[in-house]
């Protein structure tokens, strides 16, 4: 069977590197084993759910590197997820409830004043056909309520039932049935809760792997014997390590801290985002792998960490100009173009810039300078204006290399005596308007010797 996985976020919000971790997850564990990734939007919580956050979560994968094969919405399949429901109940094992939170609240503390463990009690089984009448009729609606198979005949006394299942990530897994309340599928407003309609959807849509955080642990457990009840063979899973701020806080997608958007709009390199979000956490070394193929080759579900990694936005810029400085110009010249940097000299260009840049949306800054005119006007104290027009009598005759600049400035440091930094810094001034920049012999021969000499005089 094709290895299938899927990302399945609710668009509520932004994406953050802790949701990038998952979708990488499953990207590059269906990349390595030739599988197809489904991305799910799971919406069906309609009021909250917006078209724009999930057209967002579409282009920050596609700015990641991760292209599903598959796109699909829950909010377009409500009539699968009806028909299990139907199926569920035919089975006996979807049951109605009527209880408030506050009378649940009060069961569970009874429950645990009772040494008893907090978990739902069933009493809604036994509700006859009447009383459930009777509620009905004062205007109570039921939430429903899956019945785990957690007992042998009688559901009101359960016993130890182990789920077991090879994590992908953790290794052996083993969850009891017995220690977990019967999940709500449906709520008094007739809503679907994520449980349900998940299963639907990776049995109808043939998945294989389901890799998610390991806040999903105890899901799982239940998952599993959903899958059961709705005749289906239940797939493989794994749960990886979540990612705190450095403080040790969770992340949000509603708050927007880290979102995938604000990184890209700082001009931190993809690939830097995506090396930090799999790599922190595991027992790898966080480098910044240059391509997808190169990260999966690093990838190996089985090296993360059981602990929660605390992640550090700071390590990104870092991660991202260490790509940028050994970033092929065939890799990024469309990104160059659209910042109007193109033409014959755009390679040696970048070349020259690369090295220098935090971010690519800088050399923007650098084509206008070698392009077009120094960043600010060069205010050189006299005797240094002298000895720029002085500088400009040896410039050597075209056509100009990499080896020009140290030609030049060989024969000014013979004749004029300067050397060091009283014979580089007023030519990177006059020439640049800048005290900081790129090597000036690799921006000599793009500026050419007639707008050399203009600028040095
Ligand atoms: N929408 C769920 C979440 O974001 C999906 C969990 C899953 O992958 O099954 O937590």
């Amino acid at each position: 069977m094709t290895v299938t996985v899927r990302f399945a976020p609710s668009p509520t919000g932004h994406i953050h590197i802790g949701n990038t971790r998952t979708a990488l997850f499953n990207w590059l564990y269906a990349k390595k084993q030739g599988g197809r990734f489904i991305l799910r939007f799971d919406d069906t919580d309609v009021e909250r759910s917006r078209k724009e956050y999930a057209d967002g979560i579409a282009r920050d994968l596609d700015w990641l590197g991760i292209n599903p094969d598959l796109t699909v919405a829950q909010s377009d399949r409500f009539a699968h997820y009806d028909a299990a429901v139907e199926k569920l109940k035919a089975a006996g094992l979807l049951y109605p409830c009527y209880e408030t939170t506050e009378e649940l609240e009060r069961r569970r503390k009874i429950r645990l004043s009772r040494r008893l463990p907090p978990v739902y009690g069933r009493e809604a089984l036994k509700l006859t056909d009447d009383e459930k009448a009777a509620m009905e009729a004062e205007g109570r609606k039921p939430h429903w309520r899956f019945l785990l198979p957690n007992y042998s005949d009688d559901p009101f006394a359960p016993s130890r039932t182990e789920v077991h299942w090879d994590d992908v990530v953790r290794g052996p897994q083993t969850v009891d049935l017995a220690s977990m309340s019967d999940p709500v599928l449906i709520r008094a407003d007739g809503t679907y809760l994520y449980t349900l309609p998940s299963v639907v959807d990776d049995i109808d849509l043939g998945v294989t792997h389901i890799i998610r955080g390991d806040d999903h642990v105890t899901n799982t457990g239940a998952q599993i014997a959903l899958f059961r009840a709705l005749e289906a063979q239940p797939p493989a899973f794994g749960h990886h390590n979540l990612l705190t701020t450095a403080s040790g806080e969770g992340l949000s997608k509603r708050t927007g801290a880290l979102s995938i958007a604000s990184l890209r709009e700082a001009g931190i390199e993809p690939m830097a985002v995506a090396s930090l979000a799999v790599l922190i956490g595991t027992s790898e070394n966080v480098t910044a792998a240059p391509s997808m193929e190169e990260l999966a080759a690093l990838f190996d579900p089985t090296s993360t960490s059981r602990s929660a990694a605390k992640f550090d936005p700071a390590e990104l810029s870092g991660l991202s100009r260490h790509l940028i400085q050994a970033l092929p110009f065939g890799q990024v010249a469309a990104r160059l173009s659209r910042l109007g940097i193109a033409g014959e000299d755009a390679e040696a260009f970048w070349l020259a810039v690369r090295g220098n840049l935090e971010t690519v949306s800088e050399a923007e800054d650098w084509w206008r300078i070698v392009k077009k005119s120094p960043a600010e006007h060069a205010d050189l104290p006299i005797e240094d204006r002298e000895f720029v027009r002085a500088a400009a009598k040896h410039l050597p005759q075209e056509p100009w290399d990499a080896d020009t600049w140290r030609a030049w400035t060989g024969a000014v440091k013979a004749e004029t005596g300067r050397k060091g930094r009283g014979l580089f810094m007023p030519l990177r001034i006059a020439l640049t308007g800048r005290e900081q920049g790129p090597e000036l012999a690799g921006l000599l021969p793009l500026l050419g010797r007639e707008e050399t000499l203009a600028r040095l005089s």
